[in-house]
């Protein structure tokens, strides 16, 4: 049922076909988060588009997922709309061929994991560091995903955005694009974007490819629900997996929020962990850590909500 007294919300409503009160905790990776008071898959950018102009003439408030798996959802929910932009993909393709490699195109939408296996089965390097990453393209990219082997921005070639203020698209070109770790300084909406990939032997791509999927497998949490590495690793030093884990702190828990036994960067959500006992647990971590260290550790993962 739609909030009776909101006008704006029914208004909507009756030009898109939206969710209502629709628990987030089933599109994080956390398993955590509140309703949303209205939420959309838009299909495509044309979608998305008058979706947004029609929220924006309403003043409803729009906030936007992509795989969900670096978001960390408050209990009460998000306010407005939540748009989610997996469903923005169509057949990944290839633009350009030159001497050493070639350019693909690729919407937003489309899982990480999809782009790494078509460059596989195209004999194009660039995204072995990828090797589970979960999550969309177009969270890659504003993340600037990646790790001690590589990260997203040394492939990216341009993107296409929507422009919040205008609600024109508008493509941008690596060069302009303010990349930094784990982060792309950007306020728009990424719908697509192209990467450019180098020509390599099949064998030297898989067997990277592998070998990081297994090191990932075998240090990191991946059968438990999380957001990934929680906090960033501080600019100069030792990495915040290594600092938390001096503290002392793996396997600390507050209900269902715990500090993972095999990488101490990772919370994780055990079973019906809340956004409050894994709020509670990380100013644990980072006081810890300050007590320790006198280093503060920010959140990598983005917390969205009332
Ligand atoms: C088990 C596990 C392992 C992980 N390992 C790694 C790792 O090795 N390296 C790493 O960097 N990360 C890692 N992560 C974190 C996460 O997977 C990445 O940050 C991922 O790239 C986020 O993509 P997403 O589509 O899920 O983004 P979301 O979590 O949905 O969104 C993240 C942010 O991007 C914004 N956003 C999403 N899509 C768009 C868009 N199209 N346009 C504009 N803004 C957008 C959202 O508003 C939000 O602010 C891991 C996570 C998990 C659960």
């Amino acid at each position: 049922m739609l909030k009776a007294d909101n006008t704006a919300y029914s208004i909507l409503a009756q030009d898109f076909d939206l969710l209502v009160d629709e628990p987030l905790k089933k599109y994080t990776s956390f398993k955590i988060g509140g309703p949303a008071d209205l939420l959309a898959l838009p299909k495509d950018k044309h979608e998305l588009k008058n979706l947004l102009k029609k929220a924006s003439n309403l003043d409803i408030p729009v906030t936007l997922f992509g795989g969900g798996t670096n978001l960390l959802i408050t209990d009460k929910g998000i306010r407005g709309l939540v748009v989610i932009t997996r469903l923005l993909k169509s057949k990944i393709r290839i633009i350009k061929t030159d001497l050493d490699g070639k350019t693909i195109g690729v919407e937003a939408g489309e899982r990480l994991s999809n782009v790494c296996r078509f460059a596989i089965n195209h004999s194009l390097s660039g995204l072995e560091f990828a090797a589970g990453i979960p999550g969309t393209i177009g969270g890659a990219i504003i993340m600037n995903a990646g790790t001690k082997s590589g990260e997203i921005s040394n492939i990216v070639d341009s993107i296409e955005i929507l422009n919040k203020k205008t609600l024109a698209f508008e493509t941008i070109e690596k060069k302009e694009l303010d990349f930094s770790y784990r982060r792309l300084n950007l306020t728009g909406i990424i719908v697509a974007a192209t990467l450019t990939l180098k020509k390599e032997s099949l064998e030297k791509i898989e067997k990277s490819f592998n070998h990081n999927l297994s090191q990932k497998n075998a240090t990191q949490p991946v059968a438990f629900a999380s957001a990934g590495c929680f906090f960033k690793n501080p600019v100069e030093g030792r990495p915040a997996g290594e600092l938390i884990e001096k503290a002392g702190l793996k396997g600390v828990r507050i209900n269902d929020a715990m500090v993972s036994q095999s990488h101490a960067n990772f919370i994780v959500n055990i079973d019906n962990a809340t956004c409050d006992d894994i709020l509670l647990l990380k100013q644990h971590i980072q006081k810890s850590v300050f007590d320790k260290y006198h280093i503060k550790l920010k959140t990598e993962v983005r917390m969205e909500g009332e």
